[in-house]
């Protein structure tokens, strides 16, 4: 069976489908890690990621892989596990911008199908249900509030004791939302059969049951 769950920036689609995954028996896969590797090795390399005529040109030599350890995805480049290196801020904005390239989007393509194909997933990302698994058994598309998710975001990155405010929180996300929602490949929308689930004002509780419902409806 294949879950996919998309949404914007901060919607809280991670911290869900990780636990989602673990307590219904699933694999997880998190689709923006593997961009985020993406941006993380161009930002390294000196790389603009918003330039397509050097970052293409340097795809073949990402040596990108998952690997799930006790259930847990980390992500890797060559040998060297960046699971932490790619979640600081600059490189979800890279992220975002190399996942507006097309060959970027097909070089992970592949590798996003390959794990349909031999295990039940629960995938999330922004264009799962719509272009990966267009044909998967139920597409979710969570969401909430620009300011809701940067509140979330900020708490987040603060907790790790990073010196962020509020509002660059706020306009980061809402920077995304248009880079995501306005490209040309694969933009950020709800599949026509995918179920909306707005947790603005939500728990993570009050989310993770919502979730956990539908989920279990439909595997019935
Ligand atoms: O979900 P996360 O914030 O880790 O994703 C980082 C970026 O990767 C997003 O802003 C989005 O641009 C891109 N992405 C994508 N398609 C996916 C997953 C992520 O374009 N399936």
């Amino acid at each position: 069976m294949i879950v996919a769950i998309d949404g914007p920036a901060g919607a809280g689609k991670s911290t869900l489908s990780r636990r989602l995954a673990a307590d219904l028996g699933f694999l997880y896969v998190d689709t923006g890690a593997m961009y985020r590797a993406i941006g993380l090795f161009m930002t390294r390399r000196g790389i603009d990621p918003a330039d397509a005529a050097c970052v293409v040109p340097a795809l073949p030599e990402v040596s990108l892989s998952l690997r799930h350890v006790a259930g847990e995805q980390r992500v890797f480049l060559g040998e060297e596990d960046v699971s932490e290196a790619i979640r600081l801020p600059e490189i979800s904005l890279a992220a975002s911008a190399v996942s507006a390239i097309p060959a970027v989007r097909d070089f992970l393509l592949q590798l996003q199908r390959d794990f349909g194909r031999q295990h039940s997933v629960l995938m999330d990302g922004r264009d799962i249900g719509t272009v990966v698994f267009p044909d998967a058994q139920l597409k979710i598309f969570l969401t909430a509030s620009a300011e809701d998710r940067a509140r979330r975001r900020f708490e987040e990155l603060r907790a790790k004791g990073l010196p962020v405010s509020y509002e660059e929180q706020l306009a980061q996300v809402r920077q995304r939302d248009a880079q995501d929602e306005n490209r040309a490949v694969a933009p950020l929308r709800p599949a026509a059969d995918a179920v909306v689930v707005d947790t603005s004002g939500f728990s993570f509780e009050q989310s993770y049951q919502t979730l956990r419902n539908i989920i279990e409806e439909r595997m019935q």
